[in-house]
């Protein structure tokens, strides 16, 4: 097994080599979804992460990292015990979408252990990241060709997606 230094440095070279088939494969998918995705992804996505430990890898926290809704600055900022809008001043700006963002990446509440410092309170998208089973899948295939090219266990249920639904 390769280590995951090595998994992620290849990861963008690989999901750009998959960029065309991956596209054309999520057309077909909107367009005519398998009447059983979210019961497949379900599947994919559980068998996956039995084998991936995200502890070993942070590519998201270390490369993109979440937007915060209201309810997570809420949670955060009662954590810390400080006012939302400290919260907001000190750790998050605006980008060009009007969506809160961290300042930086890697994530500031990323330890050099990978652990997250505020697990039990971080975002709901990085609870979801990278959403592969998430339902209708079918409607988040321009986000999963990105994240493709940052998370492995991603890049690897679209493969087995497109293994298993015979749609290549
Ligand atoms: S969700 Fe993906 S990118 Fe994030 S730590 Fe797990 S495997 Fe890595
Ligand atoms: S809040 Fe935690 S899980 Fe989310 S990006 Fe930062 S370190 Fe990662």
């Amino acid at each position: 097994m390769p280590y995951m230094e090595d998994i992620l440095k290849e990861l963008p070279q690989r999901a750009r080599e998959k960029h065309a088939e991956n596209k054309k494969f999520f057309a077909k998918v909107a367009k005519k979804p398998p009447k059983d995705l979210d019961y497949t992804m379900e599947q994919l996505h559980r068998e996956e992460f039995r084998r991936t430990d995200c502890l070993q890898c942070a590519n998201c926290c270390k490369t993109t990292g979440p937007l915060f809704t209201q309810a997570d600055i809420e949670r955060i900022a009662k954590h810390f015990r400080i006012r939302p809008s400290q919260f907001v001043e000190r750790y998050l700006r605006v980008d060009e979408d009007g969506d809160l963002i961290l300042q930086g990446v890697p994530c500031v509440f990323l330890g050099a252990d990978n652990h997250c410092s505020i697990y039990d309170h971080r975002p709901k998208a990085c609870r979801e990241f990278p959403h592969t089973n998430r339902k209708k899948f079918q409607q988040i295939g321009p986000l999963t060709l990105k994240n493709v090219a940052i998370c492995p266990a991603a890049f690897h249920i679209v493969e087995a997606m497109k293994e298993r639904l015979g749609t290549r």
